[in-house]
């Protein structure tokens, strides 16, 4: 695989300006703080091939649904972030001439971010028609110290001429996504309002009424005197400039500061984000670039302390994992229970930004192991919060007394997925939220959220799948028909080994909660419920392959052609993009972990036996054609000492998109599947593990690397691991004794002291 950009510890680095690379350079040189992100756009004018993308987390428009043949229960429209105020515009004019890389093609051109520092920056030069030559060098961050606040230096250095250049910065809302279903402008004007010292602009979804105030301010420098600037004023609909001419002397450097602030009414009142926006950009103002890149410097060390993974001997894998981490941290911080995780997170369109089953299953063990427990529990607290929209949502299809059934694709809590074998039939979401709960709670020891919220969200989904399962008088058990599972390559199949597995196990921790916390606190449950739950969790139906250990996917699987990914000829693959649906459908290929996915949720519940057996059975079969595949086979080959297995998935899925493998970079970064890429590194590889038995690690090491350390947070106590060639060393760096299994061995590792096996 070629690699798209230079290979780097912490930077990704690009030399040189490729117009044909420029969408894919701009998602992953993406930047963001977890309440809004932006695409690597230029500041100045550009009118090469490029995704425009501001996105401002939880602000959505519901864009009406495009479908054939409509069915009850589809909703109506799919939510979508949208794309908003584009605020980094900087444009600079040499005799009437604008700044556009499209135009002027630069003699030099470096881009970097800087992945320790959350900081991008450019420097290029560009000769003008007139052979006036510039250089440039643009430094821009979201802040992580105040998710409401950015900062730009442009900073313009004549080469090899003393004149006029012209600068305005503007904030622009007259902004389309790309993936509007009628071409539609989800935006109304609120406000604008510009004068010498600063601007703003307040738009407004249609139909949603969510506003944005984007306020911002500059200020002007020659070297390192401030100037004293009277711009001109212009604004027109949607649209606030501040523009100035001024005399630039060769060999100068003369730099715009421009410190933007972007308020929404996600967060705050109608009638406080302007005042908010204006008076952020005046102390942003005050405060200057330098201390607050500062500020910004420190929040994302503080992350890294914790978060970091450093890999000895392997640049590419270092590179890897951090790209991931880092993504991870800028999509979400867990300051804000409203935003999620979008699996594209602020870096495109695609996906909509809402939410997926995608937060509980992958992303959550990340934030549980890497962030204080308050993280994740925002997580939770988003979908408690959704509780009764998704008891609304199973109502729709017919279900009753209070079952939840939880959207596949959500914003605010409705469904806004609209295909049949997806909406009403990949029901196995609602476990994996279920899961989440369990997750959490296993890895903090806080049951207070279980008794609290949780168990009302459990008991919902519990609800749901006890309507779900239905009694088979043929086969004397409970079966569950018309599903899809995991693996979408497959629809409306009936008895999903997944779907049921985790079905009934939802049932099983619902009736242990209750029976742990009834006394506590009221019962939940009516004894009818309790009593008919038992049955069902006694008598569930799951397809196997007899004489073997291997779980079949569904029932009717071994009726398909018996072949092996290696039958597909290469130019054929991706499978999606080649064969047409029915024939992908009737075919045994796997788009992602779907059996496996069970027996890395459950490990526990299972023998080695079982899993490799399933393990030889399925991985053959996957086309890995969803990158949230690869790291749960990560996991599973690291489980069966499979090392090469693993580190060529881990590659695979930590190196996605740096390295573009399935050719849709430019259309956002997968995010959602970066918390698999840690997955991979830190259950897989290091064999980290949490379960009802409490912590064990066995861990294991790549060829190619010489040691790895990192840390992880179990019970609120901070721990690092090192592991190297010949030995794995564990510090308690928290306050209270922690007691775990290392290669099998138990120990109890009092705070500062390390254990070496
Ligand atoms: C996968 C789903 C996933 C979604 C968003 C799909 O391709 O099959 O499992 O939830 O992408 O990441």
């Amino acid at each position: 695989m070629r690699n798209l950009f230079e290979i780097d510890a912490w930077k990704i680095v690009e030399q040189k300006f490729d117009p044909s690379k420029q969408k894919q350079a701009e998602s992953i040189f993406s930047i963001g703080n977890g309440a809004f992100g932006q695409r690597a756009n230029f500041e100045e004018s550009y009118t090469g091939d490029s995704l425009q993308g501001s996105y401002v987390g939880g602000v959505y428009y519901p864009d009406k649904t495009r479908v054939g043949w409509w069915k009850n229960g589809y909703p109506e429209y799919f939510a979508k972030v949208l794309n908003s105020c584009n605020w980094i515009g900087i444009n600079i004019e040499v005799d009437g001439e604008l700044l556009d890389l499209n135009v002027q093609k630069p003699s030099m051109f470096y881009r970097e971010l800087d992945m320790q520092t959350g900081v991008l920056t450019r420097r290029f030069k560009v000769k003008f028609k007139q052979g006036k030559e510039l250089q440039i060098e643009s430094v821009r961050f979201c802040s992580m110290d105040n998710d409401e606040l950015a900062a730009i230096k442009f900073c313009v250095t004549p080469l090899n001429f003393s004149g006029n250049v012209k600068f305005t910065p503007y904030l622009d809302g007259k902004v389309h996504n790309h993936d509007s279903n009628y071409d539609e402008f989800f935006w109304e004007e609120d406000s604008r309002k510009v004068d010498i010292k600063k601007a703003y602009l307040c738009t407004r979804t249609k139909k949603t009424n969510f506003s944005v105030a984007t306020a911002m301010r500059f200020s002007f420098w020659k070297n390192e005197e401030l100037l004293a600037i009277h711009p001109n004023t212009y604004a027109s609909d949607f649209y606030v400039e501040n523009n100035f001419e001024h005399f630039l002397e060769q060999g100068n450097s003369y730099t715009l500061k421009k410190y933007v602030s972007i308020v929404s009414t996600i967060h705050h009142s109608e009638f406080s984000i302007i005042p908010r926006a204006i008076n952020q950009v005046r102390d942003a103002y005050v405060a200057g670039f330098d201390a607050l890149i500062q500020s910004h410097k420190t929040a994302w060390k503080n992350i890294w302390d914790k978060a970091d993974i450093v890999i000895e001997g392997d640049v590419a894998s270092q590179q890897g994992i951090r790209f991931n981490i880092f993504q991870l941290y800028q999509t979400y911080t867990g300051k804000h229970a409203q935003l999620n995780i979008g699996p594209k997170g602020f870096t495109g369109e695609k996906y909509g930004g809402a939410t997926y089953w995608d937060t509980e299953a992958y992303c959550l063990p990340f934030y549980l192991k890497t962030a204080d427990p308050i993280v994740a529990r925002q997580l939770l607290v988003y979908r408690y919060n959704q509780l009764d929209r998704a008891i609304e949502n199973a109502e729709k299809l017919g279900f009753k007394h209070g079952a939840a059934l939880y959207p596949m694709v959500t914003m605010n809590g409705e469904e806004c997925h609209n295909e049949w074998e997806i909406t009403f039939e990949e029901i196995h979401r609602n476990g994996a939220i279920a899961f989440g709960i369990y997750n959490y709670v296993r890895h903090t020891g806080d049951a207070d959220y279980l008794i609290d919220k949780g168990r009302k969200v459990l008991n919902g989904i519990a609800r749901f799948w006890a309507q779900r399962f239905n009694w088979s008088t043929s086969r004397n058990q409970y079966v569950m028909l018309g599903v899809t599972g995991p693996n979408e390559y497959e629809n409306n199949i009936n008895n999903n080994w997944y779907t049921n597995y985790i079905a009934k196990w939802c049932l099983t921790y619902a009736l242990q909660c209750e029976k742990d916390f009834a006394s506590n606190s009221k019962a939940l449950l009516s004894t009818d419920e309790v009593t008919h739950w038992k049955h069902i969790v006694d008598n569930v139906y799951f397809p196997k392959l007899e004489g073997t250990k291997v779980f079949l996917q569904q029932d009717g699987f071994m009726d398909k052609e018996q072949l092996t990914v290696a039958d597909i000829p290469l130019n054929e693959r991706p499978i999606n993009q080649h064969w047409s649906w029915d024939r992908i459908l009737r075919s045994i290929f796997i788009k992602q972990a779907d059996v496996l996915q069970g027996l890395y949720l459950f490990e526990e519940h299972f023998d080695i036996e079982t899993i490799q057996e399933n393990f030889d059975f399925y991985e053959p079969k996957t086309v890995h054609e969803s990158s949230l595949s690869p790291c749960v086979h990560v996991v599973l080959a690291a489980s069966l000492n499979r090392m090469d297995k693993a580190y060529e998935l881990y590659l695979r899925t930590s190196r996605l998109d740096l390295d573009d493998y399935n050719h849709e970079a430019d259309e956002g970064l997968h995010i959602t599947s970066m918390a698999g890429t840690w997955l991979s590194l830190v259950e897989g590889i290091a064999g980290v593990r949490i379960s009802e038995h409490g912590l064990s690690v066995n861990p294991r090491i790549p060829f190619s690397w010489n040691a790895y350390t990192f840390q992880i947070l179990f019970k609120n106590q901070p721990l690092s691991i090192r592991v190297d060639k010949n030995e794995c060393t564990i510090e308690n760096l928290g306050s209270s004794d922690v007691m775990l299994t290392l290669k099998n061995q138990v120990y109890a590792i009092l705070p500062n002291e390390k254990i070496v096996a």
